[in-house]
């Protein structure tokens, strides 16, 4: 452990980043015995201080002490043990054939560390989502700047403590703060920028790296719809929709965020839907322990706004001083309506009703390409053409949400919910950069068939070996 008055020395942006690039040029991030102490130290961190992390995350969003370790600490500490047990193999070289025209010669791709990443993490899984993209940039061999979110400022304030103490601090910097101070950190030169929130920040963030030619991730949001066909079972499907759609009070990216209820399953997937939410939170949700909250005021102002979009199946109760928002699903709903025009990332679930299939498709593709689809459905058929007909960031069926635990499956978005992608080897891919490495011997010079003056006996041996 380092003494306070090192850490104290965090800096401005523009420190902060000379320092960590100094670190970098030195090429202490660089083998791989200081790559996994990293990973181990974190690892440890979160292990040992599970709950300073459960508190924190409980006193920003009410996460339950089972949620908070399964979808935010259990879930980073899955992804480093992953890391580490195929690290080896992700750095090492891979042989590629050369053309028979360089021979002898040998061509590999080697992975290089890309130098200082910048990671802008959001508020609704605020541990998951700054220490996940961390994994990846520190597996990689880079230095790392977090910008964890103001809005959850408890477990901000916990990572600006805990990861300089544990991680090399001249190498991971935490900075904490909102708009200006995440302005003053674009306003850097970075190697690659990893965000993770809205789009229109998205847009900010991308046009501030445009300047650097910086490259950039964008993990976004937007409407994952949950497609329902008549014929599947009912209760179990809506039983796993509100599992995926009220975790975290609905307030996570991949959540379904509206059902799409294909002809019958419309009115019959209603009071499944409706046991289901009593099954898991009780006759009264506000009681709960299982139960989150909603971030701040103006969300929970804005979510209540949308609770007369529709007719109410089970929930709309809510009360401000407690930011909470009862489960609640609601039928009958306009496509037109304000529920359905933005992502909701709250704890209500609309119920849209199509007449078959094809309107589904329609209805998915005449919106924004969404993070996640989902769809439950005993047709091979439908989930054949769903595959082949519609385009998202990720395609599951039976199940929401859990595409992220499988950790060879890659996370991200397309069009409006995100470009790139991490988890496991897509963050090597993501926080590397890929060199392509040609060695060929000066003697014997082979090359001399390729040197002008060109003749014809020349040309003809060269278009038989192209
Ligand atoms: P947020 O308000 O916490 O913002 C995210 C980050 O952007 C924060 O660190 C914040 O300080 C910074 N920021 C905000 N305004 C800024 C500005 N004007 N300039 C520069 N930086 C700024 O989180 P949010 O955006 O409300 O998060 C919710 C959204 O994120 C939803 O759309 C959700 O779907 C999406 N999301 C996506 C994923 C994913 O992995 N794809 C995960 C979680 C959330």
């Amino acid at each position: 452990m380092l003494p306070d008055s090192d850490l104290a020395r965090a800096g401005n942006p523009a420190e902060i980043t000379a320092r960590l690039g100094a670190a970098f040029a030195t090429g202490r991030t660089r083998p791989l015995d200081w790559r996994k102490a990293q990973l181990r130290a974190l690892r440890d961190l979160l292990t040992e201080h599970q709950q300073v992390f459960a508190a924190a995350l409980n006193a920003d969003l009410g996460k339950s002490a089972t949620e908070a370790h399964t979808t935010e600490i259990g879930f980073t500490v899955n992804e480093i043990d992953h890391t580490l047990r195929h690290l080896d193999r992700w750095t090492r070289p891979h042989k590629v054939r050369t053309p028979l025209s360089l021979a002898p010669a040998r061509a590999r791709t080697v992975r290089e560390p890309l130098g200082t990443v910048l990671i802008i993490s959001p508020w609704n899984y605020p541990l998951q989502l700054a220490l996940a993209p961390l994994v990846g940039a520190l597996a990689a061999g880079n230095c790392a700047v977090i910008k964890p979110s103001e809005l959850a400022p408890a477990t901000s304030a916990a990572l600006a403590h805990w990861l300089p103490r544990v991680l090399d601090p001249h190498a991971v910097a935490v900075v904490e703060g909102g708009v200006p101070e995440t302005t003053a950190l674009l306003d850097q030169r970075f190697d690659h920028v990893f965000y993770t929130g809205n789009g229109t920040v998205g847009r900010i963030v991308m046009a501030a790296a445009a300047r650097h030619l910086t490259p950039v991730t964008l993990e976004l949001g937007g409407k994952s719809p949950a497609v329902v066909e008549p014929g599947t079972d009912l209760a179990t499907a809506a039983r796993r929709i509100a599992w995926g759609k009220f975790m975290n009070a609905g307030q996570t990216c991949v959540a379904p965020d509206y059902v799409l209820a294909v002809g019958e399953a419309a009115t019959a997937i209603e009071p499944h839907l409706a046991t289901a939410v009593r099954e898991m939170y009780g006759a009264d949700p506000a009681t709960s322990g299982d139960y989150g909250r909603i971030v701040n005021d103006r969300h929970f102002d804005r979510l209540t706004g949308l609770l007369t979009d529709g007719r109410t199946v089970v929930g709309g109760d809510h009360d401000r001083t407690a930011r909470y928002i009862a489960p609640t699903v609601l039928a009958d709903v306009d496509p037109g309506s304000a529920v359905m025009r933005e992502e909701i990332f709250g704890p209500i679930l609309p119920v849209v009703h199509v007449p078959d299939l094809d309107s589904a498709i329609a209805f998915i593709n005449g919106r924004d390409k969404p993070l996640a689809l989902y769809a439950f459905t005993a047709s091979r058929h439908s989930k054949r053409r769903l595959l082949a007909e519609t385009s998202s960031g990720a395609l599951a069926f039976g199940i929401p949400n859990a595409h992220l635990t499988v950790q060879g499956l890659p996370f991200g978005g397309v069009g409006e919910s995100g470009q790139g992608r991490y988890h496991g080897s897509y963050s090597m891919d993501t926080f590397s950069h890929t060199k392509a490495v040609l060695d060929k011997p000066l003697l014997p010079d082979t090359l001399r068939l390729a040197y002008p003056p060109f003749t014809r006996r020349k040309e003809r041996l060269l278009r038989r070996m192209a």
